[in-house]
């Protein structure tokens, strides 16, 4: 056969290919799905995780498949990174990244605001195992340093930050971090692999909720985590094999399709979501917008220099928003009220701010402070979809016509 040139190649190139060669049986161009659960095998294959390596051929789904296998490689190409693990949820990464790297008596630092199953996790279920845990506000990388133990095994970063969209400088966060000599895990889901590359400003390991962007329309759940081959063959054998968390080829098929349209999809939702927040930004009964991509953000600055992309997520805030929640959920039309987000479709929901710190958030004053200073008494989280902008605006416009203008006291 010829060999075939393989320079260097782009993201949008590298969304559509990696991972995904022609079917060498029935040539087929684009990818399929193998559903078997289990292989034939040689005699004398091992039958324990022990063995288990890059080189081990398929044996069992639960341990590598091909659908998954061409998904993993998509995705570290679209991250530059060495390896990448699918899950069968982003939780499930979460939990995977979280046990390989911790042990009873380790200490891990993460964001005070993070994703709320991450949060709720690491306020009860890490802890029990042992593990002690310190919340930080790392938009400020000084809070860190306070932080940090001689046993801190890991620093766990949310960038944007879900749902408030605050900032937190990962090259910083990095260079204090490995200073004491823990590593450093970002969850980028909300920036994407188009927006941010955590790992070439220093971190060791980065989170996706594949569920979100990555598949991008809104019909199948699933996590990754990526990072360097070592520890992406520690946490496969180590984590996933053992407990299980693993992704359907079925979903991990629909999530590579997903991600061949990434690129162009992401500069979409930049587009309209800045559309959108300009939008809000000029409305009179908004008090408040916040979106990376706006002069307005506190860390407009900070956003210009780490976003490639400034992605499709921002608040907004308007006078008793719990009132204007009910209002907004019965009169949009287009925007869906509902949780979830990166989707083709724009999904909007209102997070009470007390709620958010009763059920979610361990704070002190200082980071219930800086929660609020993003967030006030509460946000309509919307996540900008792939609709036309002006038609998102106008169904806004006639949503927000509903809701008045002040308070009723
Ligand atoms: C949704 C989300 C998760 C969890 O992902 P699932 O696929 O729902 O388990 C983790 N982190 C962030 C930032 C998310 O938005």
């Amino acid at each position: 056969m010829t060999e075939k040139n393989t320079p260097h190649r782009g993201l949008m190139t590298d969304a559509v290919h990696a991972g995904e060669t022609p079917d060498p049986v029935t040539r087929a161009s684009a990818p399929g799905i193998v559903t078997s659960t289990t292989f034939l095998a040689d005699a004398g294959a091992s039958f324990s995780a022990e063995d288990f390596g890059d080189a081990t051929p398929y044996l069992y789904s639960r341990w590598k498949n091909p659908t998954v296998d061409q998904l993993e490689q998509k995705l570290a190409a679209l991250e530059g990174a060495e390896a990448a693990v699918a899950f069968g949820s982003g939780m499930a990464a979460v939990t995977a990244l979280l046990l390989y790297n911790l042990s009873a008596g380790d200490h891990l630092v993460i964001s005070d605001v993070s994703y709320a199953a991450t949060a709720e996790m690491t306020n009860e279920l890490i802890p029990r195992l042992g593990i002690s845990v310190t919340k930080v506000d790392m938009s400020d990388p000084e809070n860190l340093r306070d932080a940090l133990r001689p046993n801190t095994r890991l620093v766990y970063a949310e960038t944007p930050a879900n749902p408030i969209l605050r900032l937190t400088d990962i090259e910083a966060v990095a260079g204090i971090a490995h200073e004491n000599g823990s590593k450093v895990a970002v969850d980028a889901t909300f920036a994407s692999p188009i927006g941010i590359h955590p790992l070439e400003l220093g971190a060791d390991y980065v989170i996706h909720s594949l569920t979100k962007y990555i598949c991008g329309h809104g019909d199948a759940i699933g996590g990754a985590v990526l990072g360097n081959r070592k520890d992406m063959a520690g946490i496969r054998k180590e984590v996933e094999i053992r407990t299980g968390g693993i992704l359907s080829p079925f979903n991990a098929w629909l999530i590579q399709r997903g991600a061949s349209t990434l690129p162009l999809r992401m500069k979409a939702h930049e587009t309209g979501a800045l559309a959108v927040a300009k939008f809000l930004e000029d409305h009179p009964k908004v008090t408040r917008v916040v979106y990376p991509g706006l002069a307005s953000h506190p860390q407009h600055a900070l956003a210009a220099r780490q976003l490639k992309n400034f992605s499709g997520m921002l608040t907004f805030q308007v006078a008793d928003g719990a009132n204007a929640a009910k209002i907004l959920a019965d009169r949009l039309s287009i925007i869906h009220y509902a949780v979830s987000l990166g989707h083709v479709r724009s999904l909007v929901f209102y997070l009470p701010t007390d709620e958010m710190l009763r059920t979610s958030f361990r704070m002190t004053p200082a980071q219930e402070r800086s929660y609020r200073a993003f967030a006030g008494d509460g946000i309509f989280r919307l996540s900008v979809g792939l609709e036309d902008p002006e038609d998102l605006c106008a169904d806004l416009e006639y949503a927000l016509a509903g809701v008045p203008s002040t308070t009723p006291r």
